[in-house]
């Protein structure tokens, strides 16, 4: 078994009346690409200032690296690495100072910084605006600059709160390709998210959040396991009869159906030539069909499934 990562055990968090984190637990082994998943408030970020001791708690163990977190392991914190959510630079430092500042706190050979410094640039790829103070950066920049600062000490672990949060699409793909380079070259990753998409491409375990309680846990393919739901096929088709929905819904495999009048949506678990049954019946009744659509479950279904509310924000 890998060694132990980060162990949260039972985490309370008040604030004041407000239940932040009830009862929370998590075991992140070396190597994992850690997934924290949950809509805004369900207590990622609270998580990760407890876990760093940033924050006290009312209730609860955490271990870093096997050993007890306090607000003086300078030690632990020597090894680990922080990307905030909310960017933390220096405005009056450019990029290359900026760096260098962060990373001087855990690196005081002047030489080996310069290296780390330089190689961090790279990564993010900011060579060209070294010189650049952090005002004269776009949204995706900065982001960047602000994980450079992060990871330019060659942490063990790195842990990342919504790092792609209102970022153009380059500087996205860039930063998510980065987080995964980071983890081939040795880091073990918390990565925290209200995106599923990203959490699904890049993590290798997720845990999913809803008001400080952890719904479900397990890789991308076990989580949709645990949902009834394996396919939901719509069709458009005009003037469906109730008799015809009736009959789709009685096939094996489908335990809902939804029509509005133009698209009919069936919704199936298990069970593997679904579309070619539904087909079928329509083809029996002479029905004329538009386009059809069979979709996988997404993470969003099974937060469906588990919570009854869809975990994508609205408007986004
Ligand atoms: P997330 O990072 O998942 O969006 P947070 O950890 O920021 O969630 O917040 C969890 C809950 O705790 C939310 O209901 C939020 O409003 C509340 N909360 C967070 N920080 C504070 C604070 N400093 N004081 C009071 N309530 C807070
Ligand atoms: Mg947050």
């Amino acid at each position: 078994m890998k060694q132990s990562v980060v162990k949260i055990e039972n985490l309370v968090k008040r604030y004041g009346d407000l239940i932040a984190l009830d009862h929370f637990s998590l075991d992140i082994r070396e190597g994992e690409i850690f997934g924290l998943l949950g809509p805004n408030g369900s207590g990622k970020t609270t998580t990760i200032n407890c876990l760093l001791a940033l924050l006290s708690f009312d209730k609860g163990d955490i271990e870093i690296f096997g050993k007890k977190m306090t607000p003086t392991s300078y030690e632990i914190k020597q090894e680990i690495g922080i990307i905030m959510q909310n960017v933390a630079v220096f405005d009056e430092l450019t990029v290359y100072e900026n760096i260098d500042y962060f990373c001087g706190l855990y690196i005081s050979d002047r030489e080996k910084r310069k290296q780390y410094v330089e190689e961090a640039i790279q990564f993010v790829g900011l060579d060209e605006f070294r010189k650049f103070r952090p005002k004269k950066l776009s949204g995706g920049l900065l982001r960047r600059l602000n994980i450079a600062c992060g990871i330019a000490h060659k942490p063990k672990l790195i842990i990342l709160d919504e790092p792609t949060v209102a970022v153009d699409p380059q500087s996205r793909n860039r930063i998510l390709e980065g987080i995964a380079e980071l983890n081939r070259n040795g880091a073990t990753v918390i990565y925290t998210s209200h995106y599923m998409e990203e959490v699904e491409q890049l993590c290798t375990r997720i845990a999913i959040m809803d008001r400080g309680r952890k719904i479900a846990e397990g890789t991308t393919d076990e989580l949709k396991r645990m949902i009834c739901n394996t396919e939901t096929i719509t069709i458009e088709a005009l003037a469906l009869t109730d008799e015809i929905v009736k009959t789709v819904s009685e096939l094996p495999h489908v335990y809902d159906t939804a029509y509005d009048g133009t698209k009919f949506t069936v919704f199936c678990s298990g069970g593997k030539h679904n579309l070619l049954r539904i087909l079928g019946v329509l083809q029996e009744h002479s029905v004329s069909i538009g386009r059809v659509f069979s979709e996988r479950p997404t993470l969003n279904d099974v937060f469906l499934e588990i919570t009854g509310k869809a975990l994508r924000d609205k408007g986004e």
